[in-house]
């Protein structure tokens, strides 16, 4: 291998860093396009109304109890009001009937002011409801319309990156082979570029940098054909200079 095989990776290199940036353009999209803000919102209002609904069935039941505790009472009353009236209740036993009465008439006006009580407290919880439903299908609408945006951007980023991968493809098969496996071998260590030119005596991989001597013997290696490229010795990446 020579010089010329070593530029030879660069324009897969550069290919590399556009499929790179595709690939993370992808995966944060939703990200970057607030999708996910907009589903962490929903779920979290979600939860807010299940927990709303939840306690609002209790209080339905709850009512729903009062309302036949306070009935069962009336009908007592009832009942003892037409025994009064029969005349079936002696003299003595209609005062002990009468305080029973009052006993129950003041238990169930109790229980009525709890009922009215629930009642106040459901009409609340049914109008946060309705605000809740109403925040939900917004946020719901908004994911759609985001969601559809985000799936074109994607489709349009994954037709691109199919063409660069096509082009790497190709490019590959000039590349020398060894050489090729040492690129594949450092990319995923290094991330993108693992072919770093030299500049004012600094590898542009990882900014260390180098002595003249380093320098000169590099390109005394770059000048004739080698069996093994110059590698900088702080992050392995293949050298030109
Ligand atoms: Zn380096």
């Amino acid at each position: 291998m020579n010089r010329s095989s070593i530029e030879s990776l660069i324009p897969i290199q550069e290919l590399d860093s556009k499929v790179n940036r595709l690939r993370s353009a992808i995966s944060n999209l939703d990200e970057v396009s607030g999708l996910k803000d907009v589903k962490t919102q929903f779920n979290s209002l979600r939860l807010a109304y299940k927990t709303l609904k939840d306690e609002f069935g209790q209080l339905q039941a709850r009512h729903a109890a009062l309302e036949e505790q306070s009935k069962s009472l009336l009908v007592k009353v009832r009942n003892m009001k037409a025994q009064e009236s029969s005349g079936a209740i002696s003299h003595r036993d209609i005062a002990m009937t009468e305080t029973e009465i009052s006993k129950l008439d003041a238990q169930r006006s109790s229980l009525e002011d709890e009922e009215l009580e629930i009642l106040a407290d459901m009409e609340n919880k049914e109008a946060k409801l309705a605000e809740l439903e109403v925040s939900l299908g917004d946020l719901s609408s908004k994911a759609k319309e985001l969601s559809a945006k985000n799936d074109l951007e994607v489709n349009s980023m994954s037709a691109e990156m199919d063409e660069l991968l096509k082009s790497r493809s190709e490019l590959i098969q000039s590349v020398d082979p060894k050489l090729l496996a040492m690129y594949d071998t450092i990319q995923p260590r290094v991330g993108a570029m693992p072919v770093a030119r030299i500049e004012n005596s600094t590898c542009q991989g990882c900014k260390v940098r180098m002595s003249a001597s380093e320098i000169e013997s590099i390109k005394k290696l770059l000048s004739s054909e080698f069996s093994s490229p110059a590698t900088c010795e702080q992050c392995g990446r293949i050298l030109l200079v």
